[in-house]
């Protein structure tokens, strides 16, 4: 039986800078373009695409652009070239063991490799991952602007425009009583017409998250995205239990398998957000999915705000893992102020639409990625 043979030959990483719509304010950073890195992998004579972003830097996580371009381009070029893409599993599990952590840049040749294998085979990402079980799936927004008038105004636009209806407010850089107040305020507004959750990004303490959650709850918020640290998965369980009426959100907590076991057998999350780039890749964003689903928790398609590329890639093997109990956020094209890609996505009645491939189901826009890559002088102009 003859099989698809994909010899790796080439591994590229380039970093880019793309500006946002507008200022966009988290707890730990404000942003207004976003760094990313484009992974350009041909096997077989077949070029496939991934992305890996960070948002500010290494302040979510701990991995910066520069640092996920030079582990592509060195550390896992060096295992992989010469590597067959076509056994994506065997390929999947020489990524991981190449090198420690770096889930970032692990996922973003992940992404690459899996849209170079289906686009070899003329099909779809998700059709190569056994095909989707939803064609579209719900898309949440992020009231960022820092301001509530403005928030308000953002948000009925949206609700107009039919594009969203699931709002997230990230809360935790201000005095918790400003940011309850913020929040509440927006609730009212959109109180019948949309949903208001909230993410604290770590910000708060375990006494702090105590106080102020059941007053985020009473103003109508019927999820709030890890309001502790990361590590304190004992005070989410505490927390979780003390208010049964919030879904709390396991974010930055849960990166591997083991982390999202652990917050199982704590029972210290009703609802995980899943990240490719926080999981290295497919095959571990399916296990987290996997553990989430079994112990009966709310799916969440999260971003890191890539672009349209990682977005497309997410949004497909989203749609294989069934149910997304809290929709997505895969908003993150929505922000940015014009795409490395030569076609949109589909946004529309609330939701994000599957294109149809080859892979993810478009293209790399070289002379956009000429004008915006940062490691080298511009030399060409948009087009
Ligand atoms: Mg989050």
């Amino acid at each position: 039986m003859p099989r698809l043979r994909l010899p790796i030959e080439r591994i590229e990483a380039i970093p880019a800078r793309v500006p946002t719509i507008r200022p966009h304010h988290l707890s730990f950073a404000t942003v207004d373009a976003m760094d990313v890195v484009i992974v350009r992998v041909t096997a077989g004579g077949v070029v496939g695409y991934g992305e890996a972003s960070t948002i500010g830097g290494p302040r979510w996580g701990e991995e910066s652009p520069e640092g996920i371009a030079a582990i592509v381009g060195t550390y896992l070029a060096e295992a992989m070239l010469g590597q067959d893409a076509a056994q994506l599993n065997l390929a999947e599990a020489r990524i991981a063991r190449a090198v420690r952590g770096n889930f970032f840049a692990k996922a973003a040749l992940s992404m690459a490799l899996h849209d170079a294998v289906a686009r070899a085979g003329g099909i779809r990402l998700a059709d190569l991952l056994g095909g989707p079980q939803a064609i579209h799936l719900p898309l949440a927004w992020t009231l960022a602007s820092g301001d509530t008038a403005r928030d308000i105004e953002e948000g009925e636009r949206m609700l107009a425009l039919r594009r969203h209806r699931d709002f997230k407010l990230k809360i935790g850089a201000h005095a918790p009583e400003d940011d309850v107040a913020h929040v509440a305020a927006i609730a009212r507004a959109f109180e019948g017409r949309a949903s208001v959750r909230v993410d604290v990004n770590q910000a708060w303490d375990e006494p702090t998250a105590a106080r102020f959650l059941p007053a985020l709850a009473g103003a109508g918020v019927a999820m709030a995205e890890q309001p502790v640290a990361a590590w304190n998965v004992a005070a989410m369980a505490r927390l979780q239990r003390a208010n049964p009426r919030l879904a709390i959100m396991g974010d930055e907590g849960i990166a591997t398998p083991q982390d999202a076991l652990r917050h199982v057998t704590e029972a210290a999350c009703h609802a995980v957000a899943l990240k490719p780039a926080k999981h290295g890749g497919v095959a571990g964003t399916r296990a987290v999915a996997a553990i989430a689903r079994s112990a009966g928790l709310g799916l969440y398609g999260g971003t890191m705000l890539e672009g349209t590329i990682g977005t497309l890639a997410a949004l497909h093997l989203y749609t294989t893992l069934g149910d997304h109990a809290w929709g997505t956020e895969l908003f993150g094209p929505l922000l940015l102020r014009d795409t490395l890609a030569t076609s949109g996505i589909e946004f529309r009645d609330f939701a994000i639409h599957l294109p149809e491939g080859p892979g993810i189901g478009t293209e790399l826009d070289e002379d956009k990625l000429g004008f915006f890559r940062t490691d080298r002088s511009r030399t060409s102009l948009p087009a």
